[in-house]
């Protein structure tokens, strides 16, 4: 199940080329054009966690050089709100192309500071934001007013205006992906752009922005690093920012609103998520098997927002489909993310590695619940924060187990009799964010599809967001729609009513 094997010459030549690439960008920010230190130059130490070594010192931005960050999109700001929309989209196409040429060495510094693996999640997530940044930048055409006839002698119409200096706070988890779906509509519909990384990933977002600045314009596109409350916080409060897109946990995302309270500027939050896969008896589940597999987000160790962590199987299939369940993932290979047999790399951290286990721990303590699969770091890995994929039977629905977002590999499995409980026991949770039925009955399909609380909801697939779909959730998962061109016009403009008097 797990890798301890040398590393081969690839593995190890992957990893240099990474490193030395995270040591060129030690310290330095992409601001105003330029990588280059910002003014408080302080730093703070990245680690791979597949391995627990510094990989690089990154810069840790405080007030001073948030602000010297947003006053450089500020000053570019006029010109490129100014600039035509297809040009605007033009230039993010040849961004997107420059970062096609480039997407082998970022996938490898994305793996490197995240722990994910190469082959089955950082690969993919440099295509997948390529995609974005297309998708976006092909919506330059859907940048425009309209008019309204009107009294008499008059011109009524409304304009569609960008908003200024958009602020983004990302998290780790998909730190390309998050970039992209904030920045390609921003950048598209006149725009300029801060955006922090979390400090467990940033080096990603920063090598980023520093090949999207080869094409645009500078102060268009700036990077900073540093900690949530350092950082991310004078981001949000800062009165040039007009729009703040933020990613992360619930918490920081009331504190979100709070800070641009005082201001009145326009949030989105996309927050976290606990959300159901229920497989009906009648399902096909050669698919369900594997779809609850991919649901669980196993190959990225779990930490997707999307991911369906409550598994609900119904009483006549649960002990066939948790048997194949298992038996499929003892067949994933956990190991170092940089090599490509890999299917699963690491936990971000040694805090979310913490409490990965503390919850199995509760878990484990829990009368009736029994760690099905899994339920430990893998056997032979002794560095860095692999878990194995794990599953857990008889969790009380009131339990923190059931109710948090663990944001790691771990599920829980719940048995149901019939189609209205399973519904019920899926709208039990404060999040409202994605969600699957497996079922070939129609009417049930159709029926989950009505009354699942959710922003997100499938019928027997679980894929996650992709350009083109609306995504973002309901209840506690946030406030707010991206990955689309209503999102794009909703969030990241404003529009504004002329009336022209021509009678006189
Ligand atoms: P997680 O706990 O999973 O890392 P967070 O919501 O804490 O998720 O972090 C997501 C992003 O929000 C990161 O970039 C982080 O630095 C930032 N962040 C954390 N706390 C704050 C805060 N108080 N104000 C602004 N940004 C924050
Ligand atoms: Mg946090």
């Amino acid at each position: 199940m797990s890798s301890l094997e040398p590393l081969s010459a690839p593995v190890s030549a992957a990893r240099a080329a990474a490193l030395a690439e995270a040591h060129r960008l030690a310290g330095q920010v992409l601001v105003g054009g330029q990588l280059q230190p910002p003014p408080s130059g302080r730093t703070f130490a990245v680690e791979n966690p597949a391995d627990e070594t510094i990989i690089a010192h990154a810069a840790r931005c405080e007030a001073r050089d948030v602000g010297w960050a947003v006053e450089a999109a500020h000053r570019a700001y006029p010109a490129w709100s100014r600039r035509p929309a297809r040009e605007r989209g033009e230039l993010l196409h040849r961004a997107a192309d420059r970062l096609e040429q480039e997407a082998e060495p970022l996938a490898r510094l994305l793996a490197l500071e995240t722990g994910n693996a190469l082959a089955t999640q950082s690969r993919p997530e440099v295509a997948g934001a390529i995609e974005l940044l297309r998708f976006f930048a092909g919506l330059w055409s859907e940048l425009k007013g309209r008019t309204i006839p009107w009294d008499p002698n008059t011109l009524a119409y409304v304009r569609r205006e960008p908003l200024g200096v958009v602020g983004a706070i990302i998290p780790w988890n998909a730190p390309l992906t998050l970039l992209c779906v904030k920045l390609g509509p921003a950048l598209v519909a006149g725009n300029t752009l801060v955006v922090k990384g979390a400090e467990q990933a940033p080096l990603t977002v920063i090598r980023t922005a520093e090949i999207l600045n080869e094409v645009l314009p500078a102060g268009v596109v700036n990077a900073i690093s540093g900690f949530g409350e350092e950082a991310g916080k004078p981001l949000a409060e800062h009165p040039l920012v007009r729009k703040v897109s933020f990613t992360g946990s619930v918490p920081v995302g009331r504190q979100i609103l709070r800070y641009v309270a005082e201001k009145l500027c326009p949030v989105t939050l996309e927050l976290g998520g606990k959300s159901p896969n229920i497989v009906m008896d009648d399902a096909d589940l050669d698919k369900a098997v594997p779809g609850l597999i991919a649901g669980m987000r196993f190959t990225r160790q779990g930490q997707s927002c999307s991911a369906g962590t409550r598994i609900y199987l119904h009483d006549r299939i649960y002990d066939q489909v948790v048997a194949r369940t298992v038996e499929a993932l003892e067949q994933l290979k956990i190991g170092d993310p940089l090599d490509e047999a890999t299917q699963m790399g690491a936990i971000i951290s040694r805090e979310q590695f913490e409490r990965v286990k503390a919850y199995v721990d509760m878990a484990r303590a829990t009368p009736g619940a029994r760690i099905v699969c899994g339920g430990s770091p893998p056997p032979g890995l002794d560095r860095g924060y692999f878990y194995t994929p794990t599953l857990i039977e008889g969790i009380p629905h009131a339990s923190p187990v059931c109710t948090d977002e663990i944001f790691g590999p771990v599920a829980l499995l719940y048995r149901f009799r019939d189609f209205d409980e399973a519904l019920a026991l899926a709208n039990d949770t404060q999040y409202g964010l994605a969600g699957a039925l497996w079922t070939r009955d129609l009417a049930k399909a159709l029926a989950f599809a009505e009354k699942l609380q959710a922003g997100f909801v499938q019928v027997n697939q679980y894929a996650g967001p992709r350009a083109g779909l609306p995504y973002g959730g309901y209840k506690m998962s946030g406030l707010g729609r991206e990955y689309s061109l209503e999102s794009m016009l909703e969030h990241f403009t404003a529009t504004k009513t002329v009336i022209v008097n021509y009678a006189t």
